[in-house]
C-alpha cells in the first residue's frame, strides 16, 4: 500500500506529493510543525499539541491554515487513509510560498500544510526499552528560541548524526554553564540517589514536550518527588537513572551517558515504571476539539 500525504488541500500518494520550490519552509526553515503519537489508531493528547502548535504560530506570526477543528479531521484522515493504528502523525505549517526574500510575504500568502503519518514497530521500541540507550553530550549551538517548535532543526541533526557516529541513539546538549538542556529530539532526565526525578525547567532553552509534561502530570498524581531545574553532565552520570521522553518514544531509559554506565547499566525500574504508565495519564479522548479549547486553553508559557 502507498503512504498518503495531505498537502495544501490534497491527499495525494507520496510520490505525487511534493511543495513548491518556493515554499518558505523549503527556503528559508520559516515553518512549525507537530508530531503527535497515534495508538489504536487514535491521537494521543491531541488537544496539548494542538495548543503548542498554536503557541508556535503565535511565537513565528504565521497564521492558522485553517480551523483547528478542520486541522482535526485531515490529521484523521491521514492516519486513517494510512491505515496506522500505532505510529505518528506529522504535520508541518510554513508561512508559504513566495519569491524568497527574508522579510514576510503580504497577508494574501497562504500558509502552507503538509501532514504525513506512519505506522512504528511497538514491539521493536519495547524491545529497544529493555535495553536501554547510550547518549552523547554536546554544546547546544542553537539559537535561543528553541522553545518555539520549528523546522529550523540543522542543530539537532548535527548533534543526532554525532550520536550515531559513536553509536549512540540520542545526543543530550549542553549550554556553556555545563548544564544539560535537551535531547536532540527529546527532553532529558535523571533520577538522583535520594529518588528524585529531576529534568530542567520549561524555558527558551527547551522544547517543552508533551510528553514532558505527561510524566510530570503522572508524578503528581503519583505523589512522587520532582524537581524542575538544570543538572549538570556529572550529575547526570554518577546518577540512578536516566531517561528521555517524547511523542517517538515516549520514555526512553538511558544507560550510558558518552560511554559511562548510568547505575547499574541496566534500564532504571522507575523509568520503566513511567514507561509502562504513559498511557494511564495520556489523554485518549478523540473529540477534544472546539475552537475555544484552543483560543482559550492554557497558555504553554504559563505553567
Ligand atoms: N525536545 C526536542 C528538541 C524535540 O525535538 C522533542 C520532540 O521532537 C522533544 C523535546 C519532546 O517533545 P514531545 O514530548 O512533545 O515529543
Amino acid at each position: 500500500m502507498s503512504r498518503v500525504a495531505y498537502v495544501n488541500g490534497c491527499y495525494l500518494p507520496l510520490r505525487y506529493a511534493v511543495v513548491n520550490i518556493e515554499d518558505r519552509g523549503y527556503q528559508l526553515s520559516d515553518g512549525v510543525y507537530e508530531v503527535c503519537v497515534v495508538r489504536g489508531g487514535r491521537l494521543i493528547d491531541e488537544a496539548r499539541h494542538m495548543r503548542r502548535l498554536a503557541r508556535s504560530l503565535g511565537e513565528l506570526s504565521i497564521r492558522w491554515p485553517m480551523e483547528p477543528s478542520a486541522l482535526a479531521v485531515v490529521l484523521r484522515e491521514v492516519v486513517r487513509r494510512n491505515r496506522v493504528r500505532d505510529g505518528a502523525v506529522y504535520l508541518q505549517i510554513t508561512r508559504g510560498v513566495a519569491p524568497r526574500n527574508h522579510q514576510f510575504p503580504p497577508e494574501t500568502v497562504k500558509p502552507s500544510v503538509v501532514v504525513t503519518a506512519r505506522s512504528v514497530d511497538i514491539a521493536a521500541a519495547d524491545k529497544t526499552a529493555s535495553e536501554g540507550i547510550a547518549v552523547v553530550t554536546t554544546p547546544d549551538i542553537r539559537w535561543k528560541r528553541v522553545d518555539i517548535k520549528t523546522v529550523s532543526l540543522i542543530g539537532n541533526v548535527l548533534a543526532k548524526q554525532k550520536a550515531k557516529e559513536v553509536g549512540a541513539a540520542e545526543a543530550w546538549f549542553v549550554d556553556d554553564e555545563g548544564y544539560v538542556t535537551e535531547g536532540a529530539s527529546s527532553n532529558a532526565w535523571i533520577v538522583t540517589a535520594d529518588g528524585v526525578l529531576v529534568t530542567r525547567g520549561a524555558n527558551n532553552a527547551i522544547l517543552r514536550g508533551v510528553t514532558r509534561d505527561v510524566i510530570l502530570d503522572l508524578l503528581q498524581k503519583k505523589g512522587l518527588r520532582f524537581e524542575e531545574r538544570r543538572f549538570t553532565v556529572s550529575e547526570a552520570i554518577e546518577s540512578n537513572e536516566a531517561f528521555i521522553t517524547s511523542a517517538g518514544n515516549l520514555v526512553m531509559p538511558v544507560v550510558r551517558i558518552d560511554g559511562k554506565a548510568i547505575g547499574s547499566g541496566r534500564p532504571g525500574a522507575l523509568s520503566l515504571e513511567l514507561r509502562r504508565l504513559f498511557f494511564t495519564q495520556a489523554d485518549q479522548s478523540s473529540l477534544w476539539w472546539s475552537p475555544s479549547s484552543i483560543a482559550d486553553g492554557p497558555n504553554l508559557s504559563d505553567k
